[in-house]
Parts: structure tokens; C-alpha cells; sequence
């Protein structure tokens, strides 16, 4: 867990997006969960858990689903810094990552396992989100990867039956940012965006 590639990845006088030098964390012992919906060169749902000092990260091209039949992929991604929880607005085109990032989901997160790195390790971690669009039981499993035969590892995220359940699709009934309310377009241009490549990514 470490914030080498990150920052490697980043030129921080050209974006927005922190560089995770000041720790920041809120009081208490709850762990910080966000999804931050990224229209880049494709859309993709950052999906983060916090973990030992950073947000644990994982793109999920298709956001997540409520459907416990449904698995989303979710291909493992830098880990980032705990500040990147309350980042919105645009990251100028031709950085890492140029585009829009709106903060799709926030809330904490509850390990339902005793030993997180353990479970990390296996490949089987089972948790409890507590954010406003998600919530309930969920787990993320790793897999042989993706595409087959590649010998790149991914994983996949599943919701677990339990009464949040659904078969509603999340990602186009509940499509506006958790911290402004705004849809991807409108951040682009409240930032000095590309407009229309975000609004690509609005339903
Ligand atoms: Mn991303």
C-alpha cells in the first residue's frame, strides 16, 4: 500500500488531484468508501476502499449492480491517497486520467471478514457499504483474468442477496453527484472541461 505510482503517474502542477502529501482523515474509526464515476478515454467507476492510509482502488467499466446475478468487473487500479475521496472537477486532457470525475457514491465501509489482507491476498473480500446509493453486503472476488489467458488479474464485484438487492439499474436511475448534485456535463463545464465527451457518459 503505497502511493508511489500514484504520484508517478501525475504531474500535480497541472491537476487538481491531490498528491496525497497532507494526511487527511476524518475522526473516528470508520473506513471511507467512495465510487467516483470517471469519463476518461472510456467511462468507468472508480470504486475506492479505504485501507491502512490509502483508498484501495478498482475501475469498474460498467459501475456496480444491484443485482446479486449480475458481476461487474473491476480492474485493480493504483492505490490512491484518502483525499482523492472528495475530489470532483476535471483533470486536464492529456494528463493521466483527462476527463471528468464526478463523486458518484461516499459512505464508509465494514470488513465482514476478520483478517482484510488476508482476504485481499485470497482474492475474497466480503464487506458491508454504508454510502447513499449503495449499501448492504457486497463482495469482491478476484478472478482468473481478463481476457482469458492474459495472466492479467481481475476482479469482480458482486452484490450479495440481502434487502437492498435490486434489479434497478443504479447507474441510470441514480446518475447525479452524491456531494453537488451535478451530472458529469455539468462539472465539465464548470470546470473548463470538455463538455460533450462528458455528457457521453450522462444517461
Ligand atoms: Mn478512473
Amino acid at each position: 500500500m503505497t502511493l508511489k505510482t500514484y504520484r508517478k503517474k501525475r504531474n500535480f502542477r497541472t491537476t487538481a488531484e491531490p498528491s496525497g502529501e497532507r494526511v487527511k482523515r476524518p475522526k473516528g474509526p470508520s473506513l471511507i468508501y467512495v465510487v467516483q464515476k470517471h469519463q476518461a478515454r472510456s467511462l468507468h467507476y472508480d470504486f475506492r476502499l479505504e485501507w491502512k492510509g490509502v483508498l484501495l482502488s478498482w475501475a469498474v467499466p460498467k459501475g456496480p449492480s444491484l443485482d446479486p446475478s449480475v458481476k461487474r468487473l473491476a480492474a485493480p487500479v493504483e492505490d490512491h491517497p484518502i483525499e482523492y475521496a472528495d475530489f470532483e472537477g476535471v483533470i486536464p486532457e492529456g494528463e493521466y486520467g483527462g476527463g471528468t470525475v464526478m463523486v458518484w457514491d461516499l459512505g464508509t465501509w465494514t470488513p465482514e471478514v476478520p483478517d482484510v489482507d488476508a482476504a485481499l491476498e485470497k482474492g475474497d473480500l466480503k464487506f458491508t457499504l454504508k454510502g447513499t446509493k449503495l449499501k448492504g453486503s457486497w463482495v469482491l472476488v478476484r478472478t482468473r483474468g481478463f481476457p482469458p489467458g492474459s495472466g492479467r488479474t481481475s476482479w469482480l464485484l458482486i452484490k450479495h442477496r440481502d434487502r437492498y438487492a435490486s434489479t434497478d439499474d443504479v447507474t441510470v436511475s441514480k446518475p447525479r453527484s452524491v456531494a453537488s448534485k451535478r451530472m458529469l456535463a455539468q462539472i465539465a463545464g464548470d470546470g473548463g472541461g470538455d463538455v460533450r465527451k462528458a455528457a457521453a457518459g450522462d444517461p
